[in-house]
């Protein structure tokens, strides 16, 4: 038997963003526990505005397991929030009642911003760093300094050694601003995924006391308000699903479409807070109450990869409209949704 140390991680009541949340427990093991394994537990609601002082107890429910690289015998414990039968889903839990299908695909693709002492990384204490140019996929110290690019290097490694599917990291077009790539078969495995690997990050960061800022548009206001212009950040959503990437063909593709057009409101209003500050129009975005579609291109709302066309109309396709901030969950499940209103016969 050997003393394993559960960290048991959750999403809080806070809006409109939750927060991730974590709190340890030492359990012995004989080796690595599985789901199975891991008991309920329980925390008080009251200080993560999940409960009302009274009746505060709020139960942890264990739903992904991964290894901790961090710690020794780490167990990462990714948990829904139940009400105190255990059975019922805290209203806060989105993850319970979305919609899911393993056989539908999905890439996320994570902006942040990193920030040091208020302002982002590497801006300089009083005024603006050079402008946007030289930062995306830039290579430099003047271009991505050195924190950065050792704290972005090992949390691909915590990532992989947690066994996420991360697939990719680039550097962003904002000076201080990052990006990761998750893959996962569906929604529910692949936004696990996207939590955990924002867990990671956010906590690899507390040793470099540097916060990661995924607000979708945190360059607008005050000292960094213009004349310099700066991007915000996504958290585009790739998907396919069975029959888009072994049929497809254009006439259902045109029906896709149609379908996300006509559920445009709904999309938006699970694609993150704030979103109207960064779908301007402008930095290879469409405006948040437009919907387009487009091949290549990158200020349309949906964009239509050149292999999709290619290939007869099949394969995926990115939403680029869901933002930094924006719940997995609620995005890939909205997907499957619009996408299940259009017949595939
Ligand atoms: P870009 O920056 O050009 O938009 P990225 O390479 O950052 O593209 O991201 C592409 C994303 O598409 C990746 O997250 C990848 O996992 C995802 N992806 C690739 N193929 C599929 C597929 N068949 N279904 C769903 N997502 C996919
Ligand atoms: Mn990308
Ligand atoms: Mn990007
Ligand atoms: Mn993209």
């Amino acid at each position: 038997m050997a003393k394993y140390k559960l960290e048991y991680v959750w999403l809080d009541g806070y809006k409109p963003v939750a927060n991730l949340r974590s709190k340890t427990q030492i359990k012995e093991f004989a080796e690595f526990p599985t789901l199975e394994q891991l008991p309920l537990w329980g925390f008080d609601g009251s200080s993560t505005q999940q409960a009302e002082g009274r009746s505060s107890d709020c139960v942890l429910k264990p739903v992904a397991v991964y290894p901790d690289a961090t710690r020794n015998n780490g167990v990462l414990v990714m948990c829904e929030v139940m009400m105190p039968d255990g059975k019922t889903p805290h209203v806060s839990n989105s993850r319970a009642t979305i919609l899911d299908d393993p056989d539908t695909w999905f890439g996320f693709e994570q902006e942040y911003f990193l920030f040091e002492d208020g302002a982002p990384l590497g801006f300089p204490k009083d005024g603006y760093p050079a402008p946007q140019g030289p930062y995306y996929t830039g290579v430099g110290y003047s271009n991505v300094g050195s924190i950065a690019r050792q704290i972005v290097e090992e949390h691909l490694e915590l990532c992989l050694a947690a066994g996420i599917n991360h697939e990719g990291i680039n550097a962003e077009v904002a000076k201080g601003q990052w990006e990761f790539q998750i893959f996962g078969k569906g929604s529910k495995k692949c936004a696990d995924d996207v939590w955990i690997a924002r867990y990671l990050l956010i906590r690899l960061c507390e040793q470099y006391e540097i916060d990661v800022e995924f607000h979708c548009k945190p360059i607008l206001e005050g000292r960094y308000r213009k004349p310099l212009d700066w991007n915000g950040s996504g958290m585009h959503c790739n998907f396919s699903t069975k029959f888009m990437r072994e049929v497809g063909g254009k006439e259902y593709f045109e029906k896709l479409m149609a379908a996300f057009s006509k559920y445009t409101a709904e999309h938006v209003a699970v694609y993150g807070p704030d979103n109207h500050l960064r779908l301007t129009g402008h930095h290879e975005t469409q405006s948040i109450d437009k919907f387009s579609y487009g091949i290549a291109d990158r200020g349309a709302s949906i964009r239509v990869p050149h292999s999709f066309v290619n290939n007869g109309y099949k394969g995926y396709l990115e939403d680029r409209r869901p933002n930094s901030a924006g719940n997995p969950y609620e995005i890939a499940s909205r997907v499957l949704k619009t996408i299940s209103t259009v017949p595939t016969a």
